[in-house]
């Protein structure tokens, strides 16, 4: 057990925390104050926290087993939307209803109202079995192989109030399906029973699983086997159990049950089951007919009993008012017996109405606005959540589709078959790749603002095999929508073959990008993966999709705008030229190179540093020979290079090492050509996975991967004079200097960085390196924790002359020593002594202000209780963060102190992280400190590359 969900899972059963939402009802407690991962408890009991539906509203998920539904049940859900949420019923998916809008204190009134009808909406979401479905009109439809209802309702109740089966390693979907056309819901599900009639005449199940949607969409694996109805029970139970005992709990994105599956194999998973379960499995050759498109379950549908007759209703794009939803109720019973079902393509149809009836329930649907008679576009669209609810949206869906339905059927479009699907966000919830056209919203940037967009994907299917769309166009304006799938559509009906469908035909079109013998198809490097922008601190991010959070504010992915096309050599992105005939190879614009500062850029494989000395441009090797640094973000003046680490000095043009002598960089040579820099790789010049031999190696940069690439990358640093806003005094002789920068002109990125400081000493400026403590999503503020050093010249000089309103010269951030949200995914331990607690402070900080909810163990050591620095600090952050463990153990402890005594050592470490070998190790202290915390995370199986490790110096080298 390792992610951050497994461990408060385990600290608190998602069921425990029903005390606690009443409490929450009570108090009319707001979202934000409530603990996160109670929220996330909240789902077990079907309620889920929505962020961006203000005031802090909930949305209730309710279990509808099999679709099914009574006009008493119908009617109060539709009562508990109007008299306490929004008055909106959305239809999802797995045919469950949810309920928009309930206020905190509202939550034990729904539980209520719907235990009334026999509903419930407990383990709806997160770890949980969600709702099992059947084909819609099971026990209805005249040529069912058999009717799965019962099934569907004796797997739920295998689960249902169990506190074993509601912690899985993550969700599970379930359903049956009782006729021989199986539509392609069915094969992306972690169980499917799939009925079929085998040779004997006898009904029996072909087994599906480790289907899955969502953003790598996979389609299930068929067990050899035939699943007898009076057995299907007990395989779905020892499947449940195989999953419980073997799922991986390691990662979140590597949890769900295909992962298992593709672990051990389908025939693993045979051999476990054969062990769990009573009974032999028959063996089973055939295997079931190739997933179908969708189910058309609009119109009318005759049933087995004669004279009756299922009424199948579109409900555009999932959504019903209340009223009609009371409205179906009463017609349910005004002309038919008062039973509705769901279906899976949100939809709803009332069942058992007598032929005569059939022409006033669908005049009574129509006043409703219901229709049984769908036209091609509402049948064949579907939108997700978006903006208005989910908290993760980028844009808005259901009704951007509304408008585009309505734009086609002006234009008299007609999609027969063609289906679009909107997702608000790379999430895929509408499972837009494996549509015909598939749409998901973006931001993009357009002059001076930013506009809601949609990249546009064709070619997608879901039949027989999932088949991904093709990217046609990016960030097509949503206003631009309509003009473009009437094009789509319109080619598709002028050019296409007999028989070819609309996902074939574009598919051919765009072509194949799964052949890899295509002499077309764009290599690696012709990747110019887009450009995000932030819109709230103007961080950049290079990526396929912007990131879930922004690293530098903490603001969620809805702020990201991706700028246009072009605007990716903006951050330096540029198309590689070939090898010119004398080896020379193209480095980077003269312009990016300037008189004061390096720039990093990888050039045939190797990483160089490229400087301007006296207007002549110099190419030296990328690190320092001393511990790694990257010399671009050190300083170049009168052609010395200065080590942004440790200071060392070096002569540019030489190479030659300055302070201290007998070391040198790497050298190659430059051309300078039209404004275009040219460097020729010397033979002697190491490849950029020669890394130096220092604890710096195992930081978070990886190196890059050797190609013919180039790619200049802007250096970070930048200098800037910033203003004293505090001075605050921790210990006897630790302050904190908090500095404003609501300008960001250090533009904080990583936790765990440092910026260099100026002080003028003497008339010369002299640099030191001080990590940063404060947490770069606030990056309009800037605390640098600084010890005095009674040796040093910076620290004195900061101590005697700093004060509030005083201004200070900085440079940064810099280094290679940080967190990485976006590449770290474990667990946290964060080691420190002494003054290395700065970087951990950043590091926790910013754990808090994004709210990422992993386990993170801090553990620290000082001499006495006096020298412990921002112990209050770090209190706050155990009772903020849930998560959050911290340990504080004294080498000189006096006698009133009650805690741990001793220096950190391995021993400990196992003893307090019971977990060590699982977790990524930030480790920042003297250089002893570090070599024997280092050894003894190794022995204790911490993988070398998760150990991230910072020197700090009691002396450094003065950069003057
Ligand atoms: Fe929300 Fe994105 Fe899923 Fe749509 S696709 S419901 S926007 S998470």
């Amino acid at each position: 057990m390792s992610n951050p969900v497994e461990i408060w899972k385990s600290e608190k059963h998602g069921f425990d925390v029903w005390p606690e939402v009443e409490r929450h009802a009570a108090a009319g407690t707001p979202m934000k104050q409530i603990d996160q991962a109670d929220l996330e408890r909240m789902k077990w009991y079907g309620f889920f926290y929505r962020k961006r539906d203000l005031p802090g509203r909930y949305m209730n998920r309710i279990r509808l087993t099999a679709g099914e539904l009574t006009a008493p049940q119908a009617k109060a859900i539709a009562h508990l939307a109007c008299d306490l949420g929004h008055g909106v019923i959305d239809i999802t998916t797995r045919a469950n209803v949810q309920v928009q809008g309930l206020d905190v204190g509202h939550l034990p009134e729904a539980a209520k109202r719907l235990a009334r009808v026999g509903l419930s909406s407990k383990q709806t979401g997160h770890d949980n079995i969600r709702n099992v479905f059947a084909h819609p009109f099971s026990g209805l439809m005249p040529d069912e192989l058999i009717d799965t209802r019962g099934l569907c309702h004796e797997i739920t109740s295998i689960f249902l109030d169990s506190r074993e089966y509601s912690d899985l390693p993550r969700k599970m979907n379930i359903c049956l399906n009782g006729t021989e056309n199986h539509s392609a819901h069915f094969w992306t599900q972690d169980i499917s029973f799939l009925a079929a009639r085998r040779s004997g005449g006898e009904i029996a199940f072909h087994a599906l699983i480790g289907g899955t949607q969502g953003q790598t969409p996979h389609l299930a694996w068929r067990l050899p086997v035939w699943v007898e109805p009076g057995q299907v029970v007990e395989v779905t139970r020892a499947i449940l159990d195989l999953f419980r005992a073997e799922g991986s709990r390691e990662k979140r994105n590597a949890a769900r049950f295909r992962f298992l599956i593709e672990a051990i194999g389908v025939e693993g998973v045979m051999n476990r089951l054969e062990s769990r379960l009573p009974f032999c499995l028959q063996p089973c050759l055939d295997a079931p007919a190739p997933a179908r498109s969708y189910d058309d379950l609009i119109g009318w549908f005759p049933q087995k009993a004669p004279g009756l007759w299922t009424m199948g209703l579109s409900v555009p794009l999932g959504r019903m008012t209340w009223r009609q939803l009371e409205g179906l109720a009463v017609l349910s019973r005004k002309w038919a017996d008062g039973q509705l079902r769901t279906t899976h393509e949100q939809g709803i149809a009332v069942i058992n109405v007598p032929t005569r009836h059939r022409g006033g329930a669908a005049t009574d649907a129509a006043a409703l606005g219901l229709s049984v008679h769908a036209d091609s576009l509402d049948r064949n669209s579907m939108a997700c959540t978006g903006s208005q609810f989910c908290n993760i949206a980028v844009t808005e869906t259901k009704g951007h589709m509304f408008q585009l339905l309505e734009k086609l059927r002006k234009k008299q479009v007609k999609l027969e078959g063609v289906r679009i699907h909107m997702s608000g966000c790379p999430s895929s919830c509408a499972q837009h790749f494996t549509a015909d056209i598939g749409l998901k919203g973006v931001r993009v940037r357009r002059l001076l603002g930013t506009r809601e967009g949609f990249d546009v994907f064709l070619g997608g299917g879901a039949g027989g095999q999932i088949e991904m769309g093709r990217a046609y166009r990016l960030g097509v304006d949503v206003d631009q929508l309509p003009a473009l799938v009437e094009e789509v559509v319109g080619e598709y009906y002028v050019h296409h073959r007999p028989g070819q469908t609309f996902s074939a035909y574009w598919r051919e079109r765009l072509g194949d990008a799964s052949r890899t013998d295509d002499g077309a198809k764009a290599g690696e490097d012709d990747y110019r993966p887009p450009v995000w922008i932030c819109e709230k601190c103007q961080h950049r991010h290079l990526g396929v999709d912007p990131p879930m959070f922004c690293p530098s504010c903490a603001g969620l992915r809805r702020f990201f705008a991706r700028l246009e096309e072009h605007s990716s050599e903006t951050v330096g992105v540029i198309t590689p030229p070939a090898e010119r005939p004398d080896g020379y190879v193209f480095a980077a614009d003269e312009s990016a190179v300037q008189s004061e500062s390096g720039l990093a850029v990888t050039v045939a494989g190797h990483e160089l540093a490229l400087f301007r000395v006296a207007g002549q441009v110099r190419a030296v090797a990328a690190l320092c020979p001393h511990e790694g640094a990257p010399l671009a973000q050190g300083t170049i003046e009168n052609g010395v290079i200065t080590c942004p680490w440790h200071g060392w000095t070096f002569d540019a043009c030489s190479g030659c090492s300055l302070e201290p002598a007998n070391h040198r960089l790497d050298r190659h040579e430059v051309l300078v050509e039209d404004g275009k820099v040219f460097v020729r790789v010397g033979r002697g010049s190491a490849p950029n996975h020669e890394q130096p031999s220092s604890e710096r190696r195992s930081g978070s940069q990886q190196p890059a991967a050797a190609k013919a690439v180039c790619q200049p990358r802007p250096t970070q640093a930048a200098v800037a004079t910033l203003s004293v806003a505090d001075v605050i005094q921790e210990t006897p002789d630790v302050r904190t200097f908090r500095l404003d920068n609501s300008g960001r002109k250090i533009p904080l990125e990583r936790p765990g960085q440092f910026v260099s400081v100026c002080a003028t000493i003497d008339g010369r400026d002299v640099w030191r390196s001080f990590t940063v403590c404060s947490s770069p999503a606030r990056p309009e503020g800037l605390d640098l924790t600084i010890k005095l050093n009674p040796d040093g010249q910076v620290s004195r000089h900061l101590f005697e002359t700093i004060r509030p309103g005083s201004r200070l010269k900085l440079r940064g951030p810099q280094g290679r020593f940080y967190f990485d949200p976006t590449r770290h995914d474990e667990p946290l331990a964060l080691i420190s002594a002494g003054s290395g607690i700065t970087p951990m402070m950043s590091i926790a900080r910013f754990l808090r202000d994004t709210g990422d909810g992993r386990s993170c163990v801090f553990v620290y050591g000082a001499r006495t209780a006096d020298d412990i620095i921002l112990h209050r600090d770090c209190g706050q952050l155990v009772a903020q963060m849930p998560g959050f463990r911290y340990y504080v153990t004294l080498s000189q402890a006096g006698a009133g102190w009650t805690g741990a005594c001793g220096r950190i050592d391995a021993e400990r470490l196992g003893e307090w992280i019971d977990d060590l070998a699982a977790r990524r190790c930030f480790l920042c202290g003297p250089d002893q400190f570090l070599d024997q915390i280092r050894a003894g995370l190794l022995a204790a199986g911490v993988a070398e590359e998760r150990i991230h490790t910072e020197a700090f110096h009691s002396r450094e080298p003065a950069r003057v």
